[in-house]
């Protein structure tokens, strides 16, 4: 019988271009899943990003990327709710549409590294997210400099926005559905999708630096061979 959405512990939720996904995003998802005590991680690759250019891979291939790198970890699923969408990818709909599926009452843990958290002012609706979902955000090098959590500066909405929302003990992301902003530490990995893309189409080795299927399936396909 499926549990009742106040029974199901956080989900958390990592969304991502993931052009191509990679160890950082994977030991971004497990780290968070192990220190914020998560039920599991949905994996949600982004179908047309509004922050950032146009992926180099299509939607498709991003989203055959994520299954690969996800199969085998129970704690891992993956939703393509954005990939088959229409219109840009905003993570405010998603929370809604996530909110709708789970009910009022789960909570639900958004994800960020800290450059994506600091950039967060520019996103659509950004102030709705913390009705919607907590706020994970984890130490990411270059972006939290000296083992600082947070970024070296954040803009004075987001700082305003923080104000009464921040707890660092993970047990109160089961005591409410939204709404609180939990910093984490995570082992840095200065891993990114860009240096991936760079060192291929410069005909380097990426290897040890995502999951050997993602590779394999980089390699079938030609991707990131030319600009
Ligand atoms: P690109 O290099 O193309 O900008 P990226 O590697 O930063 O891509 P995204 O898909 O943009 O990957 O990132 C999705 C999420 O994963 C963001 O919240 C980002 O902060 C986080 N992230 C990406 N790489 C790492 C990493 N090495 N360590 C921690 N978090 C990461």
């Amino acid at each position: 019988m499926p549990r009742q959405a106040t029974d199901a512990g956080p989900l958390g939720l990592l969304g991502g271009t993931f052009d191509p996904i990679h160890f950082g995003h994977l030991r971004l998802a497990e780290e968070a899943r192990e220190a914020l005590q998560l039920e599991q991680v949905a994996l949600i690759p982004a179908g047309s990003p509004p922050h950032r250019g146009m992926p180099q891979s299509p939607a498709s291939a991003r989203l055959a990327m994520v299954e690969l790198a996800a199969a085998g970890n129970a704690g891992f699923m993956v939703d393509a709710g954005e990939v088959f969408a229409e219109g840009p990818s905003y993570t405010v709909l998603t929370l809604e549409r996530l909110r709708a599926q789970h009910g009022p009452a789960r909570p639900l843990v958004l994800i960020l590294g800290a450059d994506a958290f600091a950039g967060l002012p520019g996103w659509h609706r950004w102030q709705d997210l913390f009705e919607l979902a907590h706020v994970a955000v984890a130490n990411r090098p270059g972006y939290a400099p000296h083992g600082r959590r947070w970024p070296a500066t954040l803009s004075q909405e987001l700082d305003a926005a923080c104000a009464g929302r921040i707890a660092t003990d993970p047990a109160v992301l089961r005591q409410s559905p939204a709404g609180k902003i939990v910093p984490f530490d995570m082992t840095p990995l200065a891993i990114s999708a860009s240096l991936i893309r760079d060192l291929i189409r410069s005909g380097h080795s990426a290897r040890y630096l995502l999951p050997d299927p993602v590779l394999d399936y980089i390699g079938l396909h030609h991707l990131y061979c030319k600009t």
